[in-house]
């Protein structure tokens, strides 16, 4: 692909925080932790949970992937138990991070080790598919800050190897995912063996009645912090969709990546075996990478996402669930070769590119079988998603059975060409077509050129 291809898919950086981590009243250790990092100011969710978290408040986070939550629960946590040094207690944690995935849960305990690099705190990662010998070992010789997901969590404290009954700090990290995974009676037992008297903080991407209900029966008097609601985050991702047939989504994949503005991306699929066609396409096709789903023995699975961090993979591709915790900066783009049925998972999806301020590309694969689930996820982030047409596999058909929408009244809904005035978009907004007195909001980010105004059919 071409010149204009590469001008689309060039990102633009945006940064635009205020307080500063000096302001927030942390301790000079975590403060240089940080500064070591490279974080120059705290991102909005930090900003606004880390003061009512150093009183000691309870705190209802809603807030995901990629706003910087992490940071925003283990700094006011380390600062709470790092300042007074004492010992650990051989299995008897002062504090539990809960996470739905092995991977998140990992990411959260190598961020717990950065930012509390000089506090000298012991800190153990649990989870299940992998030897729980080694996780005991730890136990037993003492850590202050347990991170976990729910069964191993369970399995450890059934074996007697984990106490609860000291934990002064409670975190639940992306408990609406947490609870679409079935977790909601380990929580449930864990959060039973709990202390009343500690601090506690959830965090969650969304609200459903569920995750309120669980909030509420954790929390007490909780601070809520909110940032960037579904919608708003998805609109600092740049975001596109490409019409085109099942059968031709892998060759189109291919030309895609012949772009070298796609310097590392993560491409979901529905399917673990889509996952692994897709890659073992790309690897044909001469693409570094590597596939992560919950079919993979855990060091495949650590073995494919270091890979992807160091850069020597480049297409990580990934289903929903695996890729939920993946931690990576500088994701240049997500590609959905599939849409996901469920809009949130769309947002979640795009929401591993243009990570905590940085800029990012969603583009999105859109065959005729998912235009209903694009009509969704349009509707969720309030907004419609451009379309990038000048490819070689781009369908009308596709395109134009979305304008043809809402009725279904005839099988051949197949616009007439030329039915439109020359050099106008069609694809700037679909659905526009039926509302010629709305302004087209698909355009927006400065209207970049979007389709060759002549374009052969
Ligand atoms: P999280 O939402 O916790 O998964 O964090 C998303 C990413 O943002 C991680 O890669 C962090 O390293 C990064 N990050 C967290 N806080 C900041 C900050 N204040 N400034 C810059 N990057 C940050």
């Amino acid at each position: 692909m071409t010149g204009p291809r590469m001008h689309r898919l060039h990102i633009q950086k945006d940064t635009q925080y205020m307080t500063e981590f000096k302001d927030l009243g942390l301790a000079q250790a975590i403060l240089r932790a940080v500064e070591a990092e490279g974080y120059t100011t705290p991102t909005p969710i930090q900003g606004k949970a880390i003061p009512p978290m150093l009183e000691g408040r309870d705190l209802l986070g809603i807030a995901q992937t990629g706003t910087g939550k992490t940071a925003a629960f283990s700094l006011p946590l380390l600062h709470a138990l790092g300042t007074d040094r004492r010992k650990s207690v051989p299995n008897t944690p002062r504090a539990l991070i809960l996470a739905p995935t092995r991977e998140l849960a990992g990411q959260i305990g190598d961020s717990i080790r950065t930012y509390g690099h000089h506090f000298h705190m012991r800190t153990a990662v649990v989870f299940g598919g992998t030897s729980i010998r080694q996780q005991i070992h730890k136990l037993n010789r003492g850590v202050h800050i347990l991170v976990a997901t729910p069964g191993r969590l369970v399995d450890l404290m059934n074996q007697g190897h984990v106490h609860l009954d000291q934990i002064e700090v409670f975190v639940l990290d992306e408990a609406d995912r947490m609870l679409d995974m079935g977790f909601i009676h380990d929580v449930r037992k864990i959060a039973a063996e709990l202390p009343n008297q500690r601090q506690t903080a959830l965090f969650s991407a969304t609200m459903p009645k569920t995750v309120k209900g669980l909030a509420g029966s954790l929390l007490t008097d909780p601070i809520r912090v909110e940032v960037a609601p579904a919608a708003t985050t998805a609109e600092k991702v740049e975001q596109r969709v490409l019409f085109v047939p099942k059968a031709k989504k892998r060759a189109l994949l291919s030309e895609i990546m012949a772009d070298d503005d796609i310097e590392r991306v993560l491409i979901f699929t529905r399917t673990k075996h889509g996952a692994d066609r897709v890659a073992r396409h790309l690897h044909q096709a001469g693409v570094r990478s590597d596939a992560i789903h919950g079919n993979k023995a855990q060091n495949a699975r650590q073995r494919a996402l270091d890979g992807f961090r160091s850069g020597r993979i480049r297409a990580l591709v990934a289903t929903d669930i695996a890729a939920r915790g993946i931690d990576v900066d500088g994701v240049t783009h997500v590609i959905n070769f599939e849409l996901p049925n469920e809009p949130d998972s769309y947002v979640h999806r795009i929401g591993r590119t243009a990570r905590a301020g940085a800029a990012g590309m969603a583009l999105s694969f859109c065959d005729m079988d998912e235009r209903a689930y694009l009509r969704d996820i349009e509707k969720t982030i309030r907004q419609s998603v451009p379309v990038i047409d000048d490819h070689p596999f781009h369908a009308e058909d596709i395109a134009n059975a979305h304008d043809a929408r809402p009725p279904k009244r005839n099988g051949n809904r197949r616009p007439q060409k030329g039915n439109r005035p020359n050099g106008q978009s069609r694809g700037t907004r679909p659905g526009n077509a039926n509302k010629p007195n709305r302004q087209r909001r698909g355009n927006n980010g400065g209207g970049r050129p979007r389709r060759r105004g002549n374009k052969a059919a």
